[in-house]
């Protein structure tokens, strides 16, 4: 070789070093070598062979032409003395018939025709990846030396972008592979979200763990852990019903082992292992998978194979990845289960019941009308009144009206209502942010009827009560006026005055707790804060004069109006200030404030009085209940204003509550709804 044509190839070299490394396709590279190879050597030919070492494989990758097929040559024979000088770095040139016949070289080069050849291996680090052959199949000439030289030029970076491709083509197939995965995971991910029937998720589980682990069985058994119970639920590929598996399976076997640990397990051979229970005597390899919801295994996917070590570290990823999918579709499709169980026993619980339910969606459609309601609102009992508006389906009803009246208002609201003057229902409708309004209503017409009475009864009694006091005290009067009384005389009148008097606040009361809770209606109307309680200080003002006492009062003055009856409200906290002063010794003082927060006025009545003992505390709201103590020996009361106050307070949808120290005072807490 010239000179001149030993630098131009030289700068080919180059060329080529610089161009191997922009290639990262591996099979393009292993063509560009080929050609490259031809060019700088000026052979015939060049093949390129891919070596995998780890399989002890030779596999032709490229040719320049004419193209060979992919053929792959078992290099498993450690005594070749031209595969160890690869193995070796070590390029050499020879001629086939100086080959032993017998070696696998020679069968290589026979196959591709080789026939007088130099070679020269590439490696990355110690690992061979590629031989180039270089020969002349039609000239036959042998490769000159020069040749070799500059093969042995381009050696290095060739090696170095080879095994850049390599790694790239591992990393792509490794993506390639991961995105597969992605879309198979998205996959079961939709098939499995897609049902909510627990049957179907078994199957739908098995099917993919059978599918991806080539298995020829498969079989999903729900573990209960208090019970350390292993049920089998569904199974593909075996010759056994599921319920002769569950009784070859009763007593361990590797998936209860697995439930109970928590962990997968791979036995590689069946026959090793001692807790194996055969349920199909052709398996020889095992994998279970426990499924997992919150730290407990709550069932257990078995795969099984004909073959022995069938299952791969991939298998058991992808097993375990589609477990955990499966966790959480068990859990869902038990939890609708569930849902529809709790639904059908509510509907029947709603159609049993004697009161009526109507609940009207958002859309003012009825969402739900039991059987009570068609029996109530004289509906059609073949009629389906689900889905109807409420407008057309209770058009003919008294309740259409009320309702209507009381979405407007969107508050909570009970009221009575009157079915063709002959029923009384107390209805509550109450609004709910997601569902719409949920009307329940309850027959009250046998109440109404006894409270019709009662009602009767007080006004009698209350009269026929009153009427001889009146006669006694008119007749007092007129003893007063007419005869002169000694002083002794002044003082017998004088009591009998206050017995009457006493008696008569006490008819007065008991009729009073009678009518409240026979629950005769409340006049609900806004009532200013300010001027109940004023009302209140200046009915009391005398008494706490009297004693000079001070009553102070501590609440804002934009407060909102109460929901309540203004008289009852004032005979509520007439009763509380009322005992404040009474309970407290003069130059005592009582404080009331008032406080909004939550749609609620709260209201505080504190003195620093006698107090109340916590034995004392557990009775204050019961009838004719009174503290008895030396204190309260002489101070009258009949021991129902507590009474009367906690059942209006009730009537109002309030509360009551107390502190109280002995000696040190007490504190009464009401809370009333504002208007
Ligand atoms: P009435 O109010 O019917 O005239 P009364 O005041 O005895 O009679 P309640 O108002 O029901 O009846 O009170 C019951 C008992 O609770 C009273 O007898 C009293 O001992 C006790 N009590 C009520 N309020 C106070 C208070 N602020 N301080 C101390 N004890 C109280
Ligand atoms: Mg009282």
């Amino acid at each position: 070789m010239k000179d001149t044509s030993l630098i131009k190839s030289l700068t080919v070299a180059h060329a080529l070093t610089v161009r191997f490394g922009t290639i990262l396709n591996l099979s393009e590279l292993v063509r560009e070598l080929a050609a490259a190879a031809c060019e700088l050597t000026q052979c015939e030919r060049c093949i390129v062979l891919l070596a995998d070492v780890e399989n002890a494989t030779l596999t032709v990758a490229a040719t320049s032409q004419p193209p060979l097929p992919q053929l792959t040559f078992s290099t498993y024979n450690g005594s070749d003395p031209g595969i160890i000088a690869w193995l070796n770095h070590t390029p050499f040139a020879a001629r086939q018939a100086d080959l032993d016949p017998e070696s696998l070289l020679a069968s290589v080069t026979k196959t591709l025709q080789i026939d007088n050849f130099f070679s020269l291996p590439l490696h990355e680090a110690d690992t061979l990846i590629v031989v180039l052959i270089v020969d002349n199949p039609h000239n036959h000439q042998p490769v000159w030396e020069a040749a070799q030289v500059l093969l042995g030029a381009v050696q290095e970076s060739a090696a170095i972008a080879l095994a850049n491709a390599r790694l790239h083509s591992e990393i792509v197939a490794e993506r390639d592979a991961k995105m597969r995965e992605l879309e198979m995971m998205r996959q079961i991910d939709r098939e499995l979200s897609d049902t909510i029937r627990l049957g179907r998720v078994f199957d739908l589980t098995l099917d993919w763990a059978q599918r991806f682990t080539l298995a020829q069985y498969a079989s999903l058994a729900v573990y209960d852990q208090p019970d350390d119970e292993l049920r089998f639920v569904a199974d593909l590929g075996y010759e056994v019903t599921l319920d002769h598996l569950m009784l070859l399976t009763a007593h361990g076997g590797i998936a209860q082992r697995v439930a109970r640990s928590g962990a997968a397990e791979m036995i590689p051979d069946v026959s090793l292992d001692n807790d194996y229970i055969a349920i199909s005597s052709a398996v020889e390899s095992h994998m279970s998978v426990p499924v997992m919801r919150e730290d407990r295994v709550i069932a257990v996917i078995t795969v099984e194979s004909r073959r022995i070590n069938a299952f791969t570290d991939e298998h058991l990823d992808f097993v375990a990845k589609l477990a955990s999918r499966a966790g959480v579709a068990i859990d869902n499709a038990r939890l609708y289960s569930e849902a529809v169980r709790e639904r059908e026993k509510l509907s029947h619980i709603l159609s049993e019941i004697a009161d009526v339910v109507i609940v009207v969606g958002i859309d003012d459609r009825i969402m739900l009308i039991n059987q009570s309601a068609f029996a109530a609102l004289d509906l059609y009992p073949d009629q389906s009144y689900i889905g109807l508006p409420f407008a057309e389906a209770l058009a003919d009803t008294p309740l259409l009206q009320v309702f209507q009246r009381i979405k407007r208002s969107g508050q909570i609201v009970a009221e009575e209502v009157k079915i063709l003057d002959q029923r009384t229902y107390y209805a509550e409708f109450s609004p709910h942010t997601d569902i719409g309004w949920i009307i329940v209503m309850q027959n009250i017409t046998p109440l109404k009827q006894t409270d019709e009475l009662k009602r009767e009864l007080v006004a009698t009694v209350s009269h026929d009560l009153k009427q001889p006091l009146s006669i006694m005290s008119g007749n007092l009067q007129l003893l007063q006026m007419t005869q002169l009384l000694d002083e002794r005389g002044d003082d017998f009148t004088g009591r009998i005055e206050q017995s009457i008097e006493h008696m008569r606040r006490l008819i007065d009361d008991v009729l009073d707790l009678a009518k409240i809770e026979s629950g005769i209606g409340l006049e609900i109307q806004p009532v200013a804060v300010d001027q109940l309680i004023n009302d209140c200080i200046e009915w009391i003002a005398p008494i706490a004069q009297s004693k000079t006492m001070h009553i102070e009062t501590d609440f804002a003055a934009n407060l909102p109006q109460i929901a309540g009856d203004p008289e009852r409200l004032r005979q509520i906290f007439s009763n509380l200030v009322g005992n404040a002063v009474k309970y407290t010794p003069p130059r005592g003082s009582v404080r009331i404030s008032v406080e909004y927060l939550d749609h609620n006025l709260h209201f505080i009545v504190k003195d620093n009085g006698m107090g109340i003992s916590p034995e004392d505390q557990a009775h204050i709201f019961d009838r004719f209940y009174r503290v008895r103590r030396a204190e309260t020996e002489d101070i009258e009361g009949t021991g129902l204003g507590l009474a009367i106050v906690k059942r209006l307070i009730d009537a109002h949808r309030g509360q009551i509550g107390l502190e109280s120290s002995l000696g040190e005072g007490t504190t009464f807490y009401v809370t009333l709804p504002v208007y």
